[in-house]
């Protein structure tokens, strides 16, 4: 067999060995079989040996095992457990047959003799190791994916799952099955002919493996048979609106021999651990639930659980709800004030969103704000707040209110409006308020989140007049060099620290450290949550700014806010005290 150098490429070699006379041996034999027919890369330290196997600098790898076997064979191990792309070739010692043998057996492609080492054996082994890796590569492919749509196929699936399952156990996370059935694929098949029902498949397979997360994992396990892996999982409504996507991609129109077609797909869930704990019965309840959502009238999902199906119907009827909320105008913005410590005046007031159900009475923002930002109503709902705040301070100006801050919390969600600046801008216009008396708070989160696209859009609306603060400071990830370079004028301290300020020493200390972290960055501080006087006094007397709390107040509807201002707060109307942030 002729192995001239065929490949325009020169063949990378790396060499394995500490011994510098085998680097110069095989050096040499090389460079006699041809100018740029290799080139050779030498580790002498073994320690970095998986580190330069797995570089995907080299084709082949040359190990040697006579000087150390242990550590040779230490690292050829390694290497096949970590899936090694590169065949290996161990060198060995004329009189290690029975190490030749086990190198083979543990996974490395061929060995050589050393001290009989000549340029042919060393072409002919090389080109051999590195054919037969392409080969077992191609028949690894084969195996496990399917030649129709090169998704794995139900081999592979199966191998997926159960470590994932693994992984999923040891982290105690979610993990869930989606087993996918086409609806109308037989009638394709069968009016339009396999070669149109094939690219059915190819493009149901490629439109699934588009919409999903890198992470996840699509497979072709039967004729129009599908399954999604979905790994660490948060919440039902997380799987939920994925299988909608899955069903919204699958059933857009395909073309099928100039004709548009339309399928749809039945998705049945199983979550793990809750639907079972292995591979097995986890398919076996995903397509149980399959059939199930079959029954539904077709491009339906269902739960295997009657848990989830339960919570992923409420969650199909609290959006429903919200949207037709935003409609029916259902929403009311709560006040809170904000006591300046210094005088005891009402600095400024928090808008803190209530929701009036018509069944179920008031519900509180924690309930719904999440919902709101997973569907992306927050940003209709949020431009609401922002408008209707505008509208109150307004109205406290009509009735001679002194002028005080009002803060309106923005979800980052809110940032992904392309707009927001620019529509934030108009609603102040359109409100004809002092946009300097209006504040946003964002968390922590909130400015981490996407730190470029958040400190332009900051910008923006600094220059439009309003302030930022920071909400629920200390509960979040943040940093500081962060914080310094946004616009931001103050810092909310969380209500968790003020609590136990009394009570416990170290959230004490804590308080007194961001305060003074605060001041010596130049912002104001707040703290949130007071709920006692010997509270408002701690604080007090480590010269916090301001104080939001039940001590003070509760929200209040906006007609109780003036109310209670203006009885309260600035007796007799104490004009004098105008006061800013
Ligand atoms: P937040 O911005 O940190 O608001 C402070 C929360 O603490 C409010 O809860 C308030 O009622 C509560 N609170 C104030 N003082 C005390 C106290 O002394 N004791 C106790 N136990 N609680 C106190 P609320 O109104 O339920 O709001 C919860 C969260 O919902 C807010 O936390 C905010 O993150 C979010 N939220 C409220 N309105 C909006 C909004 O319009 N848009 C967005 N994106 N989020 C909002
Ligand atoms: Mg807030
Ligand atoms: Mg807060």
């Amino acid at each position: 067999m002729d192995f001239g150098s065929f490949g325009e490429k020169p063949v990378r070699v790396l060499l394995i060995d500490r011994d510098r006379g085998e680097y110069t041996l095989i050096g040499q034999l090389l460079s006699s079989l041809g100018h740029d027919a290799y080139e050779l890369t030498w580790c002498w330290q073994t320690e970095h040996a998986i580190e330069a196997i797995f570089s995907d600098l080299h084709d082949v790898v040359l190990l040697d095992y006579q000087s150390d076997p242990a550590a040779g064979q230490a690292i050829l191990a390694k290497a096949v457990q970590m899936n090694c792309p590169v065949p290996i070739i161990v060198m060995t010692a004329e009189m290690d047959r029975n190490i030749d043998r086990e190198a083979i057996r543990s996974g490395a492609s061929d060995y050589l003799l050393k001290g009989r080492i000549d340029s042919q054996v060393l072409e002919r082994t090389l080109r051999y190791a590195m054919e037969r890796k392409i080969a077992e590569a191609k028949l690894a492919r084969l195996a496990h994916y399917d030649p129709l749509t090169n998704v794995p196929n139900r081999i592979l699936f199966r191998d997926r799952l159960s470590r994932v399952l693994e992984r999923a156990r040891r982290g105690q996370q979610t993990v869930a099955l989606f087993f996918i059935d086409l609806d109308g694929f037989k009638q394709v098949n069968d009016t339009l002919g396999h070669e149109a029902g094939d690219e059915l498949i190819r493009t149901v397979a490629e439109r699934l493996s588009h919409c999903m997360r890198r992470s996840d994992s699509v497979a072709r396990i039967g004729g129009d048979e599908f399954t999604v892996i979905l790994e660490d999982v948060d919440t039902t409504s997380d799987i939920v609106n994925v299988a909608r996507k899955a069903i919204d991609v699958i059933s857009r129109p395909v073309m099928l021999g100039g004709q548009q077609v339309f399928v749809g797909a039945s998705i049945g869930i199983a979550v793990f651990p809750e639907a079972g704990e292995d591979v097995d019965s986890l398919l076996k309840h995903a397509d149980m639930a399959m059939y199930q959502a079959k029954g539904l009238r077709g491009s339906a999902y269902r739960f295997y659980t009657e848990k989830m199906n339960v919570e992923a119907m409420n969650q199909m009827y609290l959006e429903a709800d919200l949207r037709r909320a935003l409609r029916r105008g259902e929403f009311e913005l709560y006040y809170q004030p904000r006591i300046a410590l210094d005088g005891e005046q009402v600095a400024g007031v928090e808008a803190l969103l209530r929701w009036n159900h018509p069944v179920r009475g008031i519900v509180s923002p924690a309930d719904f704000i999440p919902l709101a930002e997973e569907v992306g109503l927050i940003v209709p709902l949020g431009y609401w707040v922002i408008h209707q705040a505008c509208a109150d301070m307004r109205a406290m100006d009509a009735r001679n209110v002194d002028p005080i801050h009002i803060a309106v919390n923005l979800s980052f969600k809110q940032f992904a409006d392309e707009k927001f600046a620019q529509t934030v801008g108009n609603i102040i216009d359109a409100a004809g308020i002092d946009a300097r008396r209006l504040e946003f708070e964002l968390t922590e989160t909130a400015i981490m989140s996407s730190v470029e696209d958040i400190e332009r859009c900051m910008q923006l609306i600094r220059e439009l007049g309003p302030t930022f603060s920071l909400d629920d400071f200390g509960t979040g990830y943040s940093s500081f060099a962060h914080i310094q370079r946004l616009p931001i004028g103050a810092l909310k301290i969380d209500r968790s620290f003020v609590k136990n300020v009394i009570t416990t020493h170290d959230d004490a200390t804590i308080v007194k450290a961001m305060i003074s972290l605060a001041h010596n960055l130049g912002l104001k501080v707040i703290a949130e949550g007071a709920e006692t006087g010997e509270q408002v006094d701690f604080l007090r007397d480590h010269a916090c700014d301001q104080v939001q709390g039940y001590f003070f107040s509760r929200p209040l509807p906006f007609m109780d806010l003036l109310d209670k201002i203006q009885r309260t707060f600035f007796p007799a109307t104490s004009a004098a005290a105008s006061l800013t942030l």
